[in-house]
C-alpha cells in the first residue's frame, strides 16, 4: 500500500508482534528514548515465547566470564564455523555475538524485572564440533511472581495446558524431582510444600497459578518493563498492510474489531509476529516431504509480516542447513476435542531403558540427542525405510519412573492413554508390535540386542549417553550409564512421535543491524525484523538451549539502537555498571 495523508496515530517506530522479539524491541526503542507502540494480533502477548523454556543462548555474558566455565570468542567461532553453512562468521553473526552480552546489560540496567540466571551447567547441543562447552552459554529468566502485573496477568498467554500439572500449576525442571519424591529430603519436602501451598492459595483467585517459570517468566518479565516504562499496547491489533512511499515504509495499517487503523512511524517499523510455523502454504513451500506435524509453537503465527515485507520487496533467506528448528511431538485428542501436541524436549529420551524404533522396527539413532538432531535422524532415516513412522518404546519401569510424553511419571491410570490410542501397550514384545504395526520378529531382535549391550551401559549402536549432553539428561542414578539399562519384563508400552517445530529458520533476508534487506542485498529503509520473522541468523543450525529467544533478543536491540542512531558501544560505559549476576542458578528469585 502507498502513503494516504491520513494518520490515526504517529509514533517513531512501530512493533508488530508480542513475542519475544516484539516485546524486547518495543521496550529497547522506548529506554533510548524513542515514541513507540508495540500491536499484537490476539487479546494476550507471548506466542510462542511464552510455552518455550524461556533459555536463551548468549555466549562470554559477564556472569560466565566471572564463572568457572573457561570460553572464548574464538572458541564459539569455532563452535559455529562447525555448524553453520559456508563455515564463515558472517556480520551478522559477529553482530551478534558482540551484541548479545551488552543486551543483557543493558536491560537489567533499564529495567527492574528483565533479569537472567547463567545456569552453570546447561551442554551445548554438539559435542562432536569442536569449541562446545557444558555450561556458561545458556541462561534462563528467574521465576516471576505473575501476581504483580495486577490485572495484566490474563494478558501473559498460558503454556501449554499439559505442561501444568494440577490444572494450572508451572513447574520449572528443578521443581520436577521434589513434587516426585518429596520424602526424599527436608529440602525436597520443603520445597513441594511451598509450591503445593502457594497454588492452592492461588486458585482462591486466579484461573492458573502465579508462579511462572520458564518462557512464562521470560514474557512476564517483558510485559511487566513494558508497562512500567508505559509503552502503549494495542491488542487485537492484527497487521493488515505496510505503507510505503518512494520506496520507504512510513506506517502500516493494522484490522482492529472497530475498522483498520494507520500508524505512522516516522523511523521505523520491526517486524516481530513469530515466522511461519502457523502458515500451511509456507510449511508446504519450504518444510520438506513428507510433510511434518502441525507446528508445536504457536499457531497464530501465520507469517503475516513475512507476506506483506516480500510484497514490499523483501528477500526470504533459504540458506539454511534445514529451514526449521525441530522438536518431535507426540499427538493426542484432549476430551474437547482440541488437539495436544508435546514436544519431547528433554524428560524423557535420554532416560535409561528407552529406545526409539522405525517402521521396521530397528532403531535408528541416538535416542538422547537434542530434539533437533532427533528429528533430523528421522528425515535420513526416511531416505531408507520411506517411511516416518517412529515409536518410542519402553517397560513399566521406565513408564512409572519418568514417565512418558502426556503421561507423567507415577501415573496410575494408563486406561484414558489407552483408550484414546496415544499410549500402546502389549504384554509381550511381540503384542506390542503388533499394536503398532511392526514386525513382532524385528522388534524382538532390536531389544535383544539393546539389552545384550545395556546390560553393562554400553550402546556401541548409537552410542546412547555417549556425549555430555545425552548425560545430563539422564538418570544420574542409573550406573555406569545414565542414559542407558536394559528393558525389562512386559507389560511394553509404546508412543508414536512425529516431526514438528519449536520456531521457523528460513525467513526475512537481513543484516547486522536488522534492517530487512531486498533481493539485492540493499536495506529497505524503515524496515526491521526480528525474532522468528528474521531468517535465524544459526541458518538452521542448532547449537544450543536457546538458539532462538537469544538472537531474538539481541537483533531486537540492534534494531532499536539501528532506529534511534545510536551506537551499541555507548552502551558499553553503561554496562560497567552492571554488576556481574550470580554464575551458579538459583531458582526462587522473585518467586
Ligand atoms: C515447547 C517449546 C519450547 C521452546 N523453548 C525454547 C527455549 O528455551 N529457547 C529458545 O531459544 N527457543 C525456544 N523455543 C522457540 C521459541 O519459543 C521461539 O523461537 C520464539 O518464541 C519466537 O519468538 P517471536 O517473538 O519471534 O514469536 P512469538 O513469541 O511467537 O510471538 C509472535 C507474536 O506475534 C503475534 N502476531 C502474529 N501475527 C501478527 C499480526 N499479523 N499482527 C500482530 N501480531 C501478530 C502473535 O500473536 C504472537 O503474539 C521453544 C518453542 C517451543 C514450542
Amino acid at each position: 500500500m502507498t502513503s494516504n495523508a491520513r494518520w490515526d496515530e504517529e509514533v517513531d517506530v512501530v512493533v508488530v508482534g508480542g513475542g519475544c522479539g516484539g516485546m524486547s524491541a518495543a521496550l529497547a526503542c522506548s529506554i533510548l528514548g524513542l515514541s513507540v507502540v508495540l500491536c499484537e494480533k490476539t487479546d494476550q502477548v507471548g506466542g510462542t515465547t511464552s510455552t518455550s523454556a524461556g533459555t536463551i543462548w548468549i555466549p562470554l555474558t559477564k556472569a560466565a566470564l566471572a564463572g568457572d566455565q573457561a570460553d572464548s570468542r574464538e572458541q564459539v567461532e569455532r563452535y559455529l564455523a562447525g555448524l553453520i553453512p559456508n563455515a564463515t562468521i558472517s556480520a551478522r553473526l559477529r553482530a551478534f555475538l558482540d551484541a548479545g552480552p551488552k543486551m543483557l546489560d543493558f536491560f537489567a540496567l533499564h529495567t527492574a524485572a528483565l533479569r537472567f540466571l547463567l545456569v552453570a551447567r546447561h551442554p551445548d547441543y554438539r559435542f562432536d564440533v569442536p569449541g562446545a562447552t557444558v555450561g556458561g552459554r545458556a541462561l534462563i529468566p528467574p521465576v516471576f511472581d505473575g501476581r504483580l502485573l495486577g490485572k495484566d496477568f490474563d494478558r501473559v498467554r498460558p503454556p501449554i495446558r499439559e505442561f501444568m500439572p494440577l490444572g494450572g500449576m508451572m513447574v520449572g525442571k528443578d521443581d520436577i524431582a521434589p513434587l516426585l519424591h518429596p520424602l526424599a529430603s527436608v529440602s525436597a519436602f520443603r520445597h513441594a510444600c511451598t509450591l503445593l501451598f502457594r497454588y492452592a492459595s492461588d486458585r482462591l483467585r486466579y484461573r492458573r497459578g502465579t508462579r511462572l517459570v520458564m518462557g512464562n517468566a521470560l514474557v512476564a518479565r517483558l510485559l511487566h518493563s513494558l508497562r512500567q516504562r508505559q509503552v502503549p499496547i494495542r491488542f487485537e491489533a492484527s497487521l493488515d498492510e505496510l505503507v510505503m512511499e518512494q520506496g520507504r515504509v512510513i506506517g502500516l495499517t493494522v484490522k482492529q474489531s472497530d475498522g483498520p487503523r494507520t500508524l505512522r512511524a516516522r523511523k521505523g517499523v520491526v517486524l516481530a509476529t513469530g515466522g511461519f510455523g502457523g502458515s500451511a502454504a509456507l510449511r508446504a513451500q519450504y518444510l520438506p516431504q513428507p510433510p511434518a506435524e502441525a507446528t508445536a509453537g504457536f499457531t497464530g503465527n501465520t507469517a503475516d509480516a513475512i507476506r506483506l515485507a516480500v510484497k514490499s520487496g523483501a528477500a526470504i533467506d533459504t540458506n539454511h542447513v534445514t529451514p526449521t528448528f525441530w522438536v518431535p511431538v507426540s499427538v493426542m485428542k484432549r476430551s474437547d476435542g482440541t488437539t495436544a501436541r508435546y514436544p519431547h524436549i528433554v524428560l524423557d529420551r535420554a532416560k535409561p531403558g528407552l529406545i526409539a524404533i522405525d517402521g521396521t522396527g530397528k532403531r535408528f539413532t541416538n535416542e538422547a540427542d537434542s530434539y533437533h538432531d532427533f528429528v533430523l535422524a528421522m528425515y535420513a532415516n526416511y531416505e531408507q525405510t520411506q517411511s516416518l513412522a517412529t515409536h518410542l518404546i519402553c517397560d513399566a519401569r521406565f513408564l512409572r519412573d519418568y514417565g512418558l510424553g502426556l503421561i507423567y511419571p507415577k501415573t496410575r491410570d494408563l486406561d484414558p492413554y489407552l483408550a484414546m490410542g496415544y499410549l500402546k501397550c502389549g504384554k509381550t514384545l511381540e503384542d506390542l508390535a503388533h499394536a503398532i504395526a511392526v514386525d513382532g520378529s524385528a522388534l524382538v531382535r532390536t531389544v535383544a540386542r539393546y539389552n545384550e549391550h545395556a546390560a553393562r551401559g554400553d550402546d556401541p549402536d548409537f552410542g546412547k549417553g555417549a556425549s555430555i549432553l545425552n548425560r545430563h539428561n539422564g538418570d544420574p542414578t542409573v550406573k555406569p550409564n545414565p542414559c542407558v539399562r536394559p528393558i525389562g519384563a512386559g507389560p511394553y508400552y509404546a508412543v508414536s512421535v512425529f516431526p514438528s517445530d519449536l520456531s521457523t529458520s528460513v525467513g526475512l533476508s537481513a543484516d547486522e543491524h536488522a534492517r530487512v534487506l531486498d533481493e539485492k542485498g540493499a536495506p529497505l529503509t524503515g524496515l526491521y525484523v526480528c525474532g522468528a520473522d528474521m531468517s535465524s541468523v544459526m541458518q538452521g543450525a542448532y547449537p544450543g538451549p536457546g538458539t532462538t529467544l537469544g538472537p531474538a533478543m539481541t537483533f531486537a536491540y540492534l534494531a532499536a539502537h539501528h532506529l534511534a542512531a545510536l551506537e551499541t558501544s555507548r552502551d558499553a560505559e553503561l554496562s560497567n555498571a552492571v554488576e556481574a549476576p550470580p554464575a551458579r542458578l538459583f531458582a526462587q528469585v522473585n518467586g
